[in-house]
């Protein structure tokens, strides 16, 4: 796995500094978003550190993506957000302010105004529990598509 040693997420994906993990597998990593602009706001990022789509290789977006599916159905069973808003951003200009690639998973609600960055960060306890809220679901779901051979 390439890493960048002034990466935060390259740094969460080695288990070098902390984070609200959910979940992972071969190549990516899902864990709570910080500053969640909603409740229950999720990041899915590569294992390996790519800047952006632009450097992502298709098996690694790939990757991303089936998680996205797979995170997304378990939010919906956790969470029953109205809404889910799934989303990525590349450069600066677009509003990327970590440059590791990273998808975010975000509920959202009837009526509710639309932003992408809050500046406040989450209560510890509140993001602990929406990370194994959805982790549960995780599992549930899991082990749901394996005794009845549907998709996951
Ligand atoms: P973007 O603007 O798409 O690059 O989003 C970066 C996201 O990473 C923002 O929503 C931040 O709140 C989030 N973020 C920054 N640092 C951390 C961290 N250490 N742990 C979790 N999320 C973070
Ligand atoms: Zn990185």
């Amino acid at each position: 796995m390439s890493h960048d040693k002034n990466c935060i997420f390259c740094a969460i994906a080695r288990d070098e500094a902390p984070a609200h993990r959910v979940l992972e597998d071969e190549q990516t990593l899902v864990f709570m978003d910080i500053f969640p602009v909603a409740d229950g706001h999720v990041l899915i990022v590569p294992k390996s550190h790519r800047e952006n789509l632009f450097e992502i290789t298709p098996e690694e977006m790939a990757a991303v993506a089936r998680m996205s599916r797979r995170v997304g159905l378990a939010m919906r069973h956790a969470l029953a957000p109205e809404g889910l808003m799934v989303f990525q951003l590349n450069g600066a200009a677009a509003g990327q302010t970590v440059f590791h690639y990273h998808m975010h998973l975000m509920p959202r609600r009837e009526g509710e105004a639309l932003a992408l960055h809050t500046r406040v960060p989450g209560d510890p306890t509140r993001l602990a529990e929406n990370a194994r809220r959805i982790a549960m679901s995780l599992e549930i779901l899991t082990d749901r598509a394996g005794s009845d051979q549907r998709p996951r």
